[in-house]
């Protein structure tokens, strides 16, 4: 081994060690930002310990690539609304796919000389399984980027035997392996595509069956997929480092997904196979009886003064609002008058797994006020008063009584349970997962009309300068 390939394998084996490191750094709100640097500093070695290895030729090129795609990843990062993270992370999926596809039809292509036959067959099922897994990453995460930008309904897409029909493609994908990698095959590149153009259909498919309520775990496992993509493609360039990382995503994103499943009450492969997860169950609906209530800024206020015990369930709403400071500042003005506040984060609040952790990380609220689900739920019988910020789904009670409900199953936060309930939104519209909400018209629930921010600006306007 010369010098060189020692250096890079070095430091191939310390960029892995950053990796964990920042794996396990992201596992909790408290160290995320350590973690997030050793990903970067990963990164810069393996990137440099890559240009600068062995047989890299075209230097100029690279840096050339290396710069343009870092201007339009500075612009795009700058640029993105913390609202629209989810379309982001779900289209750079896409890029992973697509990449796995390119790398393996360039190393299909590639004319070199294997030492035996057997390295050969081994060499097409790395071509092969790397384009089918790069392909459904590529249109599976361009369905989940539409679904999440509005651009696609969320609306589950499905028919009577679209299982049978995804599984006859499977099974078709999986013929035309076995006779691309056998010493029959002639047009290989014939076969590629059409397993290219068959994968790209499965991934639509499989994506475009699942509804709205089940979106959380499908953009956790399209983040696993382009791990295994990454993988593939290690595979394929021979690079021991591409094969640790996309397998360190890879089954990441996959335990995440499980963690999703769990914290929604679902199987996992259920939703992964669009069978029955969140497509309407057939049964007569029940009726929402009750009537609305709303409520004016200064009752509230005046409402949170009197309550000794508060809880804040944050949702996407107070995203889209971008009500997270002043919410803050209402906690900790509430909380210097001695009351017991505490924020209730629901698993699959906002539109990406941890969303409303790192709003409210950003507005630099202590991790010890901030509860989960479980938590809150244990005690929510003896709090005064729970404010609903832009969160409709997540507290949801049809998700426990109603199996009509296409988000019947999944554990919520359970504010109704509370003495006093108010909701902030702008109006009566459904949640991401399109069901109504009983909790509007239940008679200890008060909606609080307007925009998140707005609305808690004025709260803190009322605390503060009047009712002081
Ligand atoms: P929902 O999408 O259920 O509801 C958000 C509510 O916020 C809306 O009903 C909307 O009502 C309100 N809202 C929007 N803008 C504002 C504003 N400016 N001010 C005040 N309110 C506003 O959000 P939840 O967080 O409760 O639930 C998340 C949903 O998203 C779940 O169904 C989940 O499965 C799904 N999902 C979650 C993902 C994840 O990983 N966390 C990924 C993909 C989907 P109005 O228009 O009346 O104001």
């Amino acid at each position: 081994m010369n010098i060189a390939k020692e250096l890079q394998t070095v430091a191939y084996l310390f960029a892995s060690i950053l990796f964990i490191l920042s794996l396990s750094g992201l596992s909790s709100q408290s160290t995320a930002k350590r973690g997030v640097l050793y990903g970067i500093a990963g990164m810069v070695i393996a990137i440099l310990a890559t240009i600068f290895g062995e047989g890299v030729e075209g230097h100029m090129y690279i840096f050339v690539a290396i710069s343009i795609a870092s201007v339009i990843g500075y612009i795009a990062a700058r640029k993105v609304e913390m609202t629209s993270m989810p379309q982001l992370v779900a289209i750079l999926h896409s890029f992973v796919g697509l990449a796995a596809v390119l790398v393996g039809v360039g190393s299909f292509l590639d004319t070199t000389e294997f030492t035996s036959n057997a390295a050969h067959v081994i060499h097409l099922v790395e071509v092969y399984v790397g384009v089918f897994i790069g392909a459904v990453t590529f249109t599976g995460s361009i369905i989940a980027w539409g679904k999440l930008e509005g651009r696609i309904s969320s609306k589950p897409w499905s028919f009577k035997g679209l299982q049978y029909l995804n599984l006859a493609v499977f099974l078709l994908i999986a013929l035309i392996g076995i006779f691309f990698c056998s010493p029959l095959a002639s047009n290989g590149v014939l076969l590629l595509g059409i397993m290219f153009a068959l994968s790209c259909f499965l991934g639509i498919s499989l994506v475009m069956a699942i509804g709205g309520g089940d979106m959380p775990v499908v953009v956790s496992m399209l983040n696993s997929y382009s791990g295994w993509a990454a993988s593939a493609a290690g595979f394929m360039l021979g690079n021991d480092l591409l094969i640790v990382t996309g397998a360190l995503v890879g089954s990441s994103g996959a335990i995440l997904s499980i963690h999703m499943c769990e914290a929604m009450n679902r199987s996992f492969f259920s939703v992964i196979f669009a069978s029955g997860s969140t497509s309407q169950k057939s049964g007569v609906r029940t009726a929402i009886e009750g009537e609305v209530t709303s409520i004016g800024h200064e009752n509230v206020a005046s409402n949170l003064m009197e309550s000794n015990s508060i809880v804040i369930v944050p949702g996407y709403g107070m995203a889209v609002a971008k009500a997270q400071y002043p919410i803050y500042e209402l906690a900790q003005f509430l909380r210097s008058k001695g009351k017991k506040v505490r924020f209730a984060i629901h698993p699959v609040a906002g539109r990406l797994p941890g969303h409303m952790n790192v709003l409210l990380a950003e507005a630099n609220v202590p991790y010890d006020i901030v509860c989960d689900m479980e938590e809150i739920n244990q005690d929510i019988a003896e709090t005064d008063l729970v404010l609903v910020v832009g969160a409709n789904d997540v507290v949801n009670p049809s998700a426990q009584d109603d199996p009509t409900s296409s988000i019947y199953g999944m554990p919520v936060i359970e504010a109704w349970r509370a003495r006093q309930v108010v909701i902030m939104k702008r109006s009566m519209s459904v949640g991401y997962s399109g069901e109504d909400n009983p909790l509007f018209y239940k008679p200890n629930a008060d909606m609080l009309y307007g925009d998140a921010k707005e609305s808690v600006e004025k709260l803190n306007h009322f605390l503060k300068d009047k009712l002081v």
